[in-house]
């Protein structure tokens, strides 16, 4: 690999480690009614004001072997590990995409898109705001695509089909079930995905985000424990995002298509 590559990799993992803690930061203090992070970081248990070399993504929790170096008290693992989800989803943006308006396109739609989990993964809630910054960012880069007006196009009418055929699903299962199964945000979510993905890449995501949903769901098995298909639906449009194209390719080629 040439030595700019593993070096603007190394540079997009670092920054997506970083926002993977400040974002996971900003859940957790949204959860608190903070709507914004402010302050420094301390620990949750004693208080004490987090120092540079504790604020080191990754690392700080691995050489302090997990614990607050204040109180002792162990730290969530939760920190390292939106940390590592960070560092990995940006830096496999920069293999797929290099230096791009691609990339940054897509880096600004995982940041929030990891902001809509982490929040989702505490509270069930998928607030609008994330939604609508990925939704301006969208119209922001159509111009940066040759064929913008197809991928305008196809973007909305992906997300007006999927985001009315979810709707229709998820109103007929409350009517069977008598219990809401999809929350409104799920396809806000969906559609929002759909936008930016277009049709064929929108059914893969469907598929993976079912089957993410389902490993998601089986540990917390519970009569009344319900799950937040947030994270599932990010997660799968992440994946999507970065390798759908070579998987339909792929597909496509079985059949003799491409
Ligand atoms: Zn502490």
């Amino acid at each position: 690999m040439p030595f700019l590559t593993i070096y603007f990799t190394v540079l997009s993992a670092a920054l997506g480690a970083v926002m993977g803690s400040f974002l996971n930061c900003w859940a957790q203090r949204y959860e608190a009614g903070e709507k914004y992070p402010r302050g420094r970081s301390r620990c949750p248990e004693c208080g004490h004001t987090l120092s540079a070399l504790e604020l080191v993504p990754i690392f700080s929790w691995v050489f302090l072997r997990g614990r607050c170096r204040s109180c002792h008290k162990p730290i969530s693992a939760r920190y390292p590990i939106t940390e590592l989800l960070g560092a990995v989803i940006f830096a496999g943006i920069f293999l797929r995409f290099g230096v791009s308006p691609r990339t940054a396109e897509l880096m600004i739609l995982a940041g929030c898109l990891m902001l809509l989990s982490f929040i989702d993964y505490d509270t069930m809630i998928l607030p609008n705001g994330p939604m609508l910054v990925a939704l301006i960012s969208w119209a922001a880069f159509l111009p940066t695509y040759e064929d913008w007006k197809r991928r305008a196009l196809e973007g909305i009418v992906t997300a007006l089909v999927l985001g009315g055929a979810i709707l229709g699903i998820s109103l007929l299962m409350d009517k069977l079930l008598n219990k809401e199964s999809l929350g409104g945000g799920d396809v806000k979510l969906l559609a929002l995905v759909g936008l930016y993905l277009g049709p064929w890449n929108s059914l893969l995501m469907i598929i993976l985000a079912c089957v993410i949903g389902l490993l998601f769901a089986i540990p917390s098995r519970g009569p009344s424990r319900q799950f937040p298909f947030g994270p599932a639906i990010a997660l799968a449009a992440v994946v999507t995002a970065l390798a759908g194209d070579a998987v339909i390719g792929w597909y496509m080629g079985l059949w003799g298509l491409s």
